[in-house]
């Protein structure tokens, strides 16, 4: 059925997404265009090695310190800022996502599944993310174990994998790396890292560590296969290196103490390298010191005039320092640059939107939140354009789709209502609302 095979979609865009809801604090998804690209860019040539499309892989940003990925529902795929912020090789976040694909496509979470057929697939879904969110931190008392709600079993049915799938995941990471000419020795360097974690308590455990059971013939087998893979000792991509290099700038950047940033960065052996700069501007910028973090960043784009995330930072500090009008022009030339990504397009309809260009901020906005509907503040200033241009059924729906994604399903369920009210019944916005509704209500009678 049509109407159950979308509700089951939303339910699984929503599950992913709930986990930006998930109660513990400073836990969410990361929605940035340049780390999302990077990451990527990485997966592609992977995922086309698995026989996989690219596109048909979600990737999510989980912001979480703990080392952690993990895979879920046959087509998601979450990594945590922790470890691409531990991990200063891009290889190495390669191997991770290679190992991650083999279980994707060895069809280990398939076998999980049926084991829960008592549970609707919606909490199931729902679960699933909350319980990673929460299993993903060492401390798991908080909001985590309230989301845990003490269904142990299920979390080790779903967490933990055999010794024979991580083995073939192993193969089947090592394979896909090879063929992607990618050196499978990252792989290698996660597990050591985890090495010798089996003598430390349950709570100090990395999660990957326990999701991905470790023993020395696993690490034995794997070396081997390492060694004997054609693409060993492959030297890294220079414009990876270098853009993951910026990724991890910008996660530090945003994610640590802007004072602890600046303290760090003078311990720094390259402290005026690019993503070092990079680090220096949005700490600059995140403690309001605009003009300093617009003068680290314009001596970068002398550098390098044609980056399109240097525009984008200086379209976001000049909105952010209430300078909306001069915020338009940077995102306009980040949005020319990489027109692909509906995040910047958002960055500019936002800035119109707060420059009072109404008009263009409609049509900059709508175009975003249709190239990429899971942004929750896209939708956010979707609802504020239509609300100004007197379009109060969208409205309703723009703002009843965010608060889905957010995990807030009653009143999702409200707005969708309201929305349905006001939109000519049967057009294609009508079905959206009512596609809302119909999983708010779903979520309703679940708990
Ligand atoms: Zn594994």
């Amino acid at each position: 059925m049509a109407l159950m095979r979308r509700i089951l979609q939303a339910v699984a865009a929503v599950a992913a997404l709930a986990m930006a809801a998930a109660p513990a604090q400073a836990r969410g998804l990361i929605r940035d265009a340049e780390v999302e690209g990077v990451l990527r860019d990485m997966s592609e040539p992977i995922l086309r090695a698995a026989g996989m499309r690219p596109d048909s892989l979600r990737l999510f940003i989980l912001n979480d310190p703990a080392l952690n990925a993990f895979v879920f529902d046959g087509r998601s795929m979450v990594i945590h800022t922790g470890l691409l912020r531990r991990f200063d090789d891009p290889d190495t976040i390669t191997g991770v996502i290679a190992h991650e694909t083999g279980h994707l496509v060895g069809g280990h979470l398939a076998r999980r599944a049926a084991n829960m057929d008592r549970l609707s697939l919606a909490s199931a879904l729902t679960m699933a993310a909350a319980i990673a969110a929460a299993a993903a931190s060492g401390e798991t008392q908080a909001g985590a174990a309230v989301a845990m709600g003490g269904r142990e079993t299920l979390r080790r049915a779903f967490l933990a994998y055999s010794r024979g799938e991580e083995a073939a995941a192993d193969q089947s990471g090592v394979d896909f790396m090879t063929r992607a000419g990618v050196n499978p020795e990252g792989l290698l360097g996660v597990l050591r890292v985890f090495q010798g974690q089996e003598v430390f308590s349950a709570s100090r455990i990395d999660p990957y560590a326990q999701t991905h059971p470790l023993s020395s013939e696993r690490i034995q087998l794997l070396e081997r296969r390492v060694r004997e893979s054609p693409a060993y000792g492959a030297p890294p991509d220079p414009a990876m290196l270098r853009r993951y290099a910026r990724a991890q700038a910008k996660l530090d950047g945003f994610l640590e103490r802007p004072e602890r940033v600046l303290e760090r960065l003078k311990l720094e052996e390259d402290p005026g390298s690019a993503p070092n700069r990079y680090r220096r501007a949005i700490a600059l910028f995140r403690m309001a010191q605009t003009d300093a973090a617009l003068d680290v960043l314009d001596g970068l784009l002398r550098e390098e005039p044609d980056d399109p995330y240097y525009w984008e930072l200086r379209g976001q500090i000049l909105l952010e320092s209430n300078r909306a009008a001069d915020a338009v022009a940077p995102y306009r030339r980040a949005v020319s640059l990489v027109p692909d990504a509906p995040l910047i397009a958002g960055g500019l309809g936002r800035a119109l939107l707060a420059a009072g260009q109404d008009a263009e901020a409609l049509r900059t906005l709508e175009r975003a939140s249709r190239d990429d509907p899971g942004d929750a503040r896209i939708l956010r200033d979707l609802a504020i354009a239509y609300a100004r241009a007197g379009r109060d059924g969208e409205a309703a729906l723009a703002t009843a789709e965010r608060l889905a994604l957010q995990g807030d399903f009653e009143d999702a369920g409200l707005q969708a209502r309201r929305a349905m009210a006001q939109l000519p019944a049967g057009s294609p916005a009508w079905l959206r609302a009512q596609d809302v509704e119909t999983l708010a209500e779903f979520e309703r009678k679940d708990d």
